[in-house]
């Protein structure tokens, strides 16, 4: 998606250990207009996938997943993050360990809102060793749902999550893929 592509030359920053800060466009300031485009790019690649949900992990899936549900004319769900769980008898849970917070959250969603006739596509903003998705699709396993899609705003090619999706057969569309971020310079999968 070239003008999600030219806003991260324009305003992402590279940090140490391989992370890119876009926090003034996706995830702390949220350019509206661009997350509106977002999401009609998203709902346009997998319409005709008959998606019942849009699931996403909080905070900062929640812009893009929405706008996504939103042109999908779909409910958003999003799992909610704790430290650690005790009660989760109604809950579907599974443990993400965060790859920019470096600690391990537990997720879960409401066992009132995912049910076995529901076909969901997961939406997150970066996609980096895969452990978010993966979390996800375990909840998704447990509920009994069926995964139409993964939907990547920003896809980081050269780490894990990418080869970890591909070995589950679920289809991945990412709207940007970075090959590299070597010398603080964002190089893109052609
Ligand atoms: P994964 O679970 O795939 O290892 O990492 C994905 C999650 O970590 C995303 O939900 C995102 O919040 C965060 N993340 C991973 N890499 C980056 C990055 O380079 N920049 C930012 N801003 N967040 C990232």
């Amino acid at each position: 998606m070239d003008l999600l592509k030219k806003r991260i030359v324009e305003d992402g920053t590279v940090l140490p250990g391989n992370v890119l800060k876009v926090d003034n466009f996706l995830n702390h300031q949220v350019d509206t207009k661009l997350m509106d485009e977002i999401g009609k790019e998203f709902a346009k690649l997998f319409e005709g996938e008959k998606i019942t949900k849009v699931v996403t992990v909080e905070s900062s899936g929640i812009a893009p997943a929405l706008m996504t549900a939103l042109h999908l004319g779909v409910p958003l769900i999003f799992a909610r993050k704790h430290k650690s769980l005790t009660l989760t008898d109604n809950l579907y849970t599974a443990t993400v360990y965060s790859y920019t917070k470096r600690v391990s959250n537990d997720i879960s969603v409401d066992k009132r809102f995912l049910n076995s006739e529901d076909r969901i596509l997961i939406i997150d903003d970066f996609l980096a060793n895969g452990q978010a998705v993966q979390g996800l699709l375990e909840i998704a396993k447990v509920a009994n749902v069926q995964v139409a899609g993964i939907g990547i705003v920003i896809e980081k090619s050269f780490q894990k999550g990418r080869s970890m999706i591909e070995k589950t057969g679920v289809r991945l569309e990412s709207l940007a893929r970075i090959a590299s971020l070597e010398n603080q310079k964002v190089t893109f999968v052609e």
